[in-house]
């Protein structure tokens, strides 16, 4: 059995923080459970410090509530760092002490001032999510970052962060206008640039906002000069607190110039003023093509003489993904036919306002490409409108998300992916870092922003062996060094977190500089202490942290029992690179964290707490695989006795970490978005079903799991009553009940006694292998073999005969096979054993048909994938194959062109596809598969990207998710289905996503194959 887990707990001086926080007035919410520290406790770095506790203000009062506690003596000791979006590359939001995150409550957008191009947020709101509403009035905020989705304008402006366009745009710091800071004791300040006489007057104060002018200028009068020699004159030139700009080219001093950048280590960033820009109305790309890397690096030079908004690069690895991915079906046209010997692309981007603009660009890079150079290029393709150029973009963004998602031990990690050097460095650099990367053997993909001279490599090292763990010192010195030869700096684009040991040295004599500013915002170090500077107030020297010397997620994996890490390896490799909390709400990733902004209802959080869980009952001594085996072994009565005392010791109160965990698994809508969104596959339904079978092994399962899972065999049984059933399932007061005792609520109405009968009325055989081996060789290719699902068949037969029907009209000769149980909602739950019984069944049936040659297909996406998953696991390549319905009408879109069907003058408008998100985003063509098929018959359908649409199987029917599942409906779905346009035109492929919009009262919506009949008979 595994083991309960005691909690650590927070240490006192924390908890009594806490609560004086708390009677101060604090409205935020406070967390100090060991679930939401640890969740808190990674970003995208190496490192895993655990935090005491997390605290989430709703306002600048808020802040400001903090520091001013934290600064009374009492509390001195007291830390705090700040955090945004945590997608961090180096530490920077970790601490041992306090978390103030702004994300979860402070994330508004307050005004946006068209006429005077410029923006007001609160430091938490997303960075996409402005530059949504930005883009209403035809505007944008210019510093592009590849985490734009989740990243936060507060981290962007802690970080300086900039990428894409960088030389054109510049970086966030340029799009400052005001910053709204909480200081170290509490005091609240609105900076913007001063002119002298303002200066004096601030000088003048006898405050802490005094003392900060008074030491800005000082700095600037005592060191410009000095500066000016260390400090470097890089498009990249992020320092931690830029005394380069002190004074802006206005003459004005500029207190900002000091905070961006400086990763929270002088106050909190409470809100900001950004100014914005007009959106360039054109863009084009042009592709060039080299058979050597490095020739791209050096090339890239000579293209910036024609001056594009942009150039990056990627190497073959990088090109190798892309093509690997489905992505590349939508750009593989922009490239060479034959690109195997491409080694290195150089993607040159330009924008303007009209196409004359963009010609005279591509017209001045083709000159400069004529020019002869001592490098080979391999020829160039032109990317034209600004549609074709996302697609491209969107292409390298996932392909390079790919690289993380390499398989084995040793994973791409970040702590040499930013160096920046002079452009015109960049391929000599490069060529040197490539030799010392492949002096230790590494393997590594490269791609950056050649423009602005900086390439991003993550290394592949197993940080869980010590061993391999000692090659970031080694190549972090070496890099060092390497980077400040060229002339440039190791913390080109990500900030330096942890990395900031290298500051003393880079620094040289201006380090105590920037020591003296942090001296001043922050007396006690309390502010995100150890990076960036250390205060030399102090009477006790304090250090900086040391790279090797902070806490690593390896030294923790390494803790857990080797079989354990095995038995969940498909959920355990999350990097924290955040993809997942896409604030997106018509994106498929994460339903459960856009309905909650909880951290731990994310694939990221469920994947961090079952590695701690795991860690935790390894140092337990509980045998997690054996234990697996014993449940699937055992059945449903292990441990009966037993679970039930400690579910008695559970209502008592004992504590267990593992409900924590459980919690968060159990708020899982198994919707698989992650799994295929994840740029590292992060299964997390997965992870869940192992962790409730284990779970489940210790306490008992409640009601609703043995209902769930005994639904799927009963149901032929109960369509045999079905009036019976529908007039019991239809009557409130029993749906009221089932939902207080079972905890299930609306279960449809079952729609026939026998839908393998339909079927056969309407003119499909039944499918068994003696009249397979019947038919000719010549109607094989014109035969389909349907195989039911439990919603379909017995929840909506109509689409089952339906489609029956419209592949007799396309000329097709449907066959059904008979219902069987397909098992994953046993998955769903956790009864693993159970399930690989029925999936060992079922699947050879299956594969026996499959055997005849003849295609099978499935109705229901999320039913039809678990043949290609979690049928896979438990028979390997021996598991049926079941396409998607889209997948097989892709295949027959020749046959279906040469009916030459042209339906259109039956259907005036154009159709509108609303996918099922399970589908969407494991078969991301699957929509353009559907478009296929209508315009194959002569239709238009356009798609519609929505996020969940609450349902996601059985998940809408529990009754404890009422609230989630309406709110996301409402999130994405609400609005497309009640626009009057969208009348009459709605198709959507998810039976959730149908019964979901019938159950708000929104209508009923076809599956995209009853409308296709629809519109078939019409015309007949
Ligand atoms: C896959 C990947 C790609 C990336 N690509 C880019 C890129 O193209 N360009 C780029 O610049 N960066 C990039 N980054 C790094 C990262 O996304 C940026 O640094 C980003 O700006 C961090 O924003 P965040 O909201 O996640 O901040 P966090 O990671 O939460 O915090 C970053 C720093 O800002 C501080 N901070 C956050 N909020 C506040 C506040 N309100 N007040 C004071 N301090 C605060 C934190 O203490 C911390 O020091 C990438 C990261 C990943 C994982
Ligand atoms: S779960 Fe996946 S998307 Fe989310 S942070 Fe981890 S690796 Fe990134
Ligand atoms: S299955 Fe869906 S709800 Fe669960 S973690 Fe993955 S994306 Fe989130």
């Amino acid at each position: 059995m595994i083991s309960r887990l005691d909690q650590k707990t927070t240490n006192t001086l924390y908890g009594h923080f806490a609560r004086e926080l708390a009677s101060a007035g604090f409205s935020g919410d406070i967390e100090l459970g060991y679930a939401d520290r640890t969740v808190l406790a990674t970003d995208n770095s190496i490192y895993q410090v655990l935090p005491e506790g997390v605290l989430y203000p709703r306002s600048t009062e808020d802040i400001s509530k903090i520091l001013t506690l934290a600064h009374k003596p009492d509390f001195h000791q007291i830390v705090v760092s700040p955090r945004g979006g945590g997608t961090g590359t180096n530490g920077q939001s970790l601490t041992s002490g306090f978390m103030v995150d702004t994300s979860r409550y402070m994330n508004r957008v307050l005004e946006i001032n068209t006429r005077e191009r410029w923006a007001r947020v609160q430091s938490g709101a997303i960075k996409d999510y402005l530059n949504e509403l930005a883009a209403k009035e035809g505007l944008f905020f210019a510093p592009e970052l590849s985490t734009s989705n989740r990243a936060t304008v507060g981290g962007m402006v802690n970080t300086d962060a900039s990428g894409q366009g960088s030389v054109v745009y510049g970086k966030t710091r340029h799009h400052v206008l005001e910053l709204t800071s909480v200081l170290a004791d509490g005091t609240v300040w609105n900076s913007s640039p001063v002119d002298n006489d303002q200066l004096e007057q601030l000088c003048q104060r006898q405050d802490r906002i005094g003392e900060i002018y008074n030491t800005l200028k000082k700095t600037h009068c005592e060191h410009h000069q000095r500066v000016s020699e260390v400090f470097p004159h890089l498009n990249r030139n992020l320092t931690g607190y830029d005394l380069a700009n002190i004074v802006n080219k206005d003459h004005q001093h500029d207190l900002n110039a000091i905070l961006c950048g400086s990763e929270g280590t002088l106050a909190i960033i409470s809100e900001i003023k950004v100014n914005l820009l007009p959106i360039p109305k054109q863009s084009a790309l042009v592709l060039v093509f080299y058979k050597s890397f490095q020739d791209s690096l050096q090339d890239a030079q000579a293209l910036m003489a024609a001056e594009p908004g942009s150039i990056e690069t990627i190497d073959s690895r990088v090109l190798g993904l892309a093509k690997s991915d489905s992505v590349w079906e939508s750009v593989k046209d922009f490239f060479p036919k034959q690109s195997d010997d491409i080694d290195g692309i150089n993607f040159v981007e330009f924008t303007g306002d009209d196409e004359a603009e963009i010609q005279q660009g591509i017209d001045r890079l083709k000159t400069e490409l004529e020019k002869p150079v001592s490098i080979w290029r391999a020829g160039h393709s032109v990317v034209m409108g600004t549609g074709n150029v996302k697609k491209i973009w969107n292409m390298r963004k996932q392909a390079v998300g790919l690289l993380g998602n390499m398989k084995g031990d040793a994973r791409p990690i970040p702590f040499v992916e930013d160096v920046a050097v002079p452009p015109e460095n960049l391929a000599e650099f490069i060529k040197a870092f490539r030799a010392l990367l492949d002096s230790h053997h590494l393997t590594y993909g490269m791609f950056g922003h050649v423009d602005a001279g900086v390439l991003h490599v993550r290394p592949a090292i197993d940080m869980k062996d010590p061993e391999q763990e000692k090659l970031v010192r080694l190549i972090s010195d070496d890099v060092a060094a390497l980077a400040r030869n060229h002339g440039g700096v190791l913390w080109g684009e990500h900030g330096k977190g942890v990395r900031s040991e290298y500051a003393p040295d880079f620094f040289a004599d201006l380090y105590p500089v920037l020591q003296e500013i942090k001296g001043v915002f922050d007396p006690y170090n309390q502010l995100n202490p150890g990076k960036i500077a250390t205060p030399a107030t102090l009477p006790e020297p304090v250090q900086l942290l040391k790279i090797d010397e902070v806490p690593t997620r390896g030294q923790q994996d390494r803790e857990i029992e080797r079989n354990a890490f095995e038995a969940f390896t498909s959920s355990l490799y999350c990097n924290g690179n955040g993809a997942c909390f896409n604030y997106n709400p018509n994106s498929a990733m994460c339903p459960t964290w856009k309905a909650t902004y909880d951290r731990i209802q994310s694939p990221k959080g469920r994947s961090g707490l079952v590695r701690e869980w795991l860690r935790l009952q390894t140092a337990a001594g509980a045998d997690i695989a054996g234990e697996s085996h014993k449940i699937r072994q055992a059945g449903p009565l292990y441990n009966g006795g037993q679970k039930l005392i400690n579910l008695v010791n559970k209502w008592r109160g004992e504590e267990d970490f593992s409900h924590q965990v459980y919690g968060a698994l159990d708020n899982c809508m198994s919707c698989k978005s992650c799994a295929g969104q994840c740029p590292i596959q992060v299964n997390v339904p997965d992870l869940r079903s192992r962790y409730f079978e284990l779970y489940h092994g210790r306490y008992p399962r409640p009601v609703k799991h043995h209902v769930a899972g005994l639904l799927e065999p009963m149901l032929p049984v109960l369509a045999k009553f079905k009036p019976a059933y529908n007039l019991v399932m239809g009557w409130s007061v029993a749906n009221t009940l089932a939902g207080k005792t079972v905890g299930l609520q609306d279960i449809p109405a079952i729609t026939s006694s026998s839908p393998t009968s339909d079927c056969c009325r309407a003119g499909a055989a039944i499918a068994n292998r003696t009249l397979l081996d019947a038919i000719p060789d010549s109607e094989r290719d014109k035969t389909v073999i349907i195989i039911q699902d439990a919603f379909t068949s017995f929840f909506e037969t109509p689409l089952l005969t339906d489609l029956v029907e419209l592949l007799i009209r396309l000329g097709y000769r449907p066959l059904i096979a008979p219902y069987k149980p397909n098992g994953k909602v046993l998955h769903v739950y956790g009864f693993l054993g159970r399930f690989e019984k029925i999936a060992r069944t079922n699947g050879e049936e299956l594969k026996e048909l499959a055997d005849s040659g003849i295609s099978l297909v499935g109705i229901d996406a999320a039913v039809t994938l678990t043949y290609r998953d979690e049928y896979k696991e438990v028979m390997g390549e021996d598991s049926p194959e079941v396409l998607l319905l889209s997948e097989w009408f892709a295949q027959q879109s020749k046959t279906l062109r040469q009916l030459q069907m042209n339906l259109s003058d039956t259907a005036e408008e154009e159709f509108v596809l609303l996918g099922h998100c399970t589908e969407t985003s494991n078969v991301p063509a699957a929509p353009a598969q559907w478009q296929q098929l209508y315009q194959d018959l002569g239709l238009k359908l356009t798609y519609k990207a929505t996020g969940c649409c609450g349902m996601a199987g059985i998940y809408g029917h529990e009754t404890r998710n009422q609230e989630t599942s309406r709110k996301l409906y409402d999130m994405s779905w609400k609005d497309v289905v009640q626009n009057p346009e969208n009348s009459g035109r709605l198709v959507a492929t998810g039976y959730s996503c149908r019964s979901q919009v019938k159950r708000y009262g929104d209508g009923k919506i076809p599956h995209p194959v009853q409308t296709l009949l629809q519109v078939m008979k019409q015309k007949a």
